[in-house]
């Protein structure tokens, strides 16, 4: 952090021997400036030159293009850790709840260059993935390859033709060897952490799990989790979080911790407190959560496996089939899991006071868990098809808004600490392991021109859960900026610019 901190002044002492004249590519006057890091609230002017941030001030500058930001926030632009929507249309829907990166750091990929490669050149946001250890087990167990995001090519439904082995196996000896290699390797192909998605492959060996602390320890990286046991009953999702707890310090691995609250539903204040406790006993513990009751997944996950309605407190009303909208019934249910494993549902299953503590939580980051915005055959959908088309869970389209619009009603947390859930906490983990996430998460000179500027009584997170609101975009943001290119201007897409950059592990 101090090293950070110096960094930071070292590089704005360089810019301000630029006069005050220079024109800049780009200029944002009169915003309300919130920089998380340096608590910074103040209305500033920023000049951006290239793709980065060359000044921020309280004097006039001028720019080539301007834009007039006045009675507005600029913030710097949004990471989500959690986006499995990777497909352009998703990623659309996210930018317009200014998420300037878009990462899948818990289901993750293999190989990270198929990542990497269709993701190069046509992104919108900045875009980066973990290690998919369920791809490896993919792999290893069906023989699918996930060629990339196992969300995006199709490899759940691949896998749902050979039983779904990755889902109930426990591996053999000699696949956790190659378990470990695979994952090795991709770390050392840019994967941001290890994404152990354990909740969905909860018979999985311990042992397993355990060297996966062990190899981010050995290999410079860190752990992420959706934990095992969706259940308020022991073995709870409580004791799933105490796992990578328990790994996380024993193995000195830095951890995320997804949605929260999606695992340890009614106990989500006691798995709060537990994460407080390790990281004020040293722990690097950052936990996530979306703002939303219902949580979403496919139908063949093995939270819906026999007995789900005791451990979830759940019946088949409480589901919803995403690609028609109904309310399952016990013959449909299992009609969809048999025949469309890979199907989206959504569900009903944390209470608001749980969700509350967690999105106000002064540490704990916004993550959207973005599932695939999908058409009614369950395929992605065009770039160009309209707000609103998409179907899912509203957290795609509208996680940022929606908790920004909460957060500054409630009013308990500062417009620095709400804006650092949004972005800075995310880039100061990443840090480490990614150095150019130093100049990110930030709205100084010398950090990336990633800037997320909202109108704060406008903003808000429109999608909902009927049908044709799921994927309507956020309100409120007005400008949306990536690496110095305005994707978002005055509420509308620039949709000829392509300015998402590669976030790799080592870079
Ligand atoms: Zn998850």
């Amino acid at each position: 952090m101090i090293r950070t901190i110096t960094m930071a002044v070292a590089i704005g002492v360089m810019s301000n021997i630029v006069s005050a004249e220079e024109r800049y590519d780009l200029v944002i006057t009169g915003a309300r400036v919130v920089d998380p890091e340096t608590m910074l609230d103040q209305v500033r002017n920023i000049g951006i030159s290239g793709e980065e941030i060359a000044i921020v001030t309280p004097e006039a500058i001028s720019g080539a293009d301007m834009i007039d930001a006045s009675g507005l926030i600029a913030a710097p632009g949004f990471i989500d850790f959690h986006a499995h929507g990777q497909d352009p249309y998703s990623e659309k829907v996210s930018i317009f709840d200014g998420r300037t990166t878009q990462m899948d750091l818990e289901a993750g990929a293999l190989p990270l260059s198929d990542y990497y490669e269709a993701k190069a050149g046509i992104s919108l946001a900045n875009y980066g993935a973990s290690v998919g250890h369920a791809s490896a087990r993919l792999l290893l167990m069906d023989g699918v390859e996930s060629h990339g995001s196992p969300m995006m090519t199709h490899a759940l439904q691949k896998a749902g033709k050979t039983g779904n082995q990755w889902s109930v196996n426990q591996a053999t000896d000699e696949q956790l060897d190659q378990i470990d290699d695979l994952v090795t390797d991709g770390i050392h192909n840019g994967g941001l952490g290890i994404g152990v998605m354990v909740g969905y492959y909860p018979s999985a060996r311990s042992e397993g799990i355990a060297r996966m602390a062990r190899v981010a320890s050995d290999n410079h990286s860190f752990l992420t989790t959706h934990p095992r046991y969706l259940s308020n009953i022991a073995p709870s999702g409580v004791l799933g979080q105490q796992e990578f707890i328990a790994l996380s310090m024993a193995y000195d691995v830095p951890l995320v911790l997804h949605h929260i609250p999606t695992n340890a539903l009614s106990d989500t204040k006691a798995a709060l407190a537990m994460v407080d406790r390790g990281n004020a006993n040293g722990a690097t513990i950052l936990g996530e959560a979306f703002p939303y009751v219902k949580g979403s997944s496919f139908i063949a996950a093995e939270i819906l496996s026999p007995g789900w309605q005791e451990r979830t407190g759940m019946d088949y009303s409480d589901l919803i089939w995403v690609e028609t909208g109904e309310t399952l019934t016990e013959e449909t249910f299992n009609k969809y899991r048999t025949e469309r494993p890979d199907g989206f549902f959504v569900m009903e299953h944390i209470k608001e006071p749980d969700m509350m503590a967690a999105i106000l939580h002064p540490d704990i980051i916004i993550g959207s868990d973005g599932m695939p915005l999908v058409d009614d055959d369950g395929h992605s959908l065009p770039f160009d098809a309209p707000f609103g088309a998409g179907l899912g869970h509203p957290r795609s389209a509208g996680t940022f808004g929606k908790y920004l619009r909460i957060a500054i009603d409630d009013g308990t947390l500062t417009m620095p600490q709400i804006i650092a859930k949004t972005a800075y906490l995310q880039a100061e983990f990443l840090e480490p392991f990614a150095p150019s996430m130093a100049k990110r998460g930030r709205l100084q000179a010398g950090t990336f021109a990633d800037i997320t500027i909202f109108d704060p009584d406008e903003v808000n997170g429109m999608a909902g859960y009927d049908a044709g609101t799921n994927s309507l975009a956020s309100k409120g943001f007005v400008h949306v900026i990536v690496n110095g290119h305005p994707v978002i201007r005055d509420g509308e897409l620039n949709a000829d610019v392509h300015p998402g950059e590669a976030i790799r592990a080592g870079q």
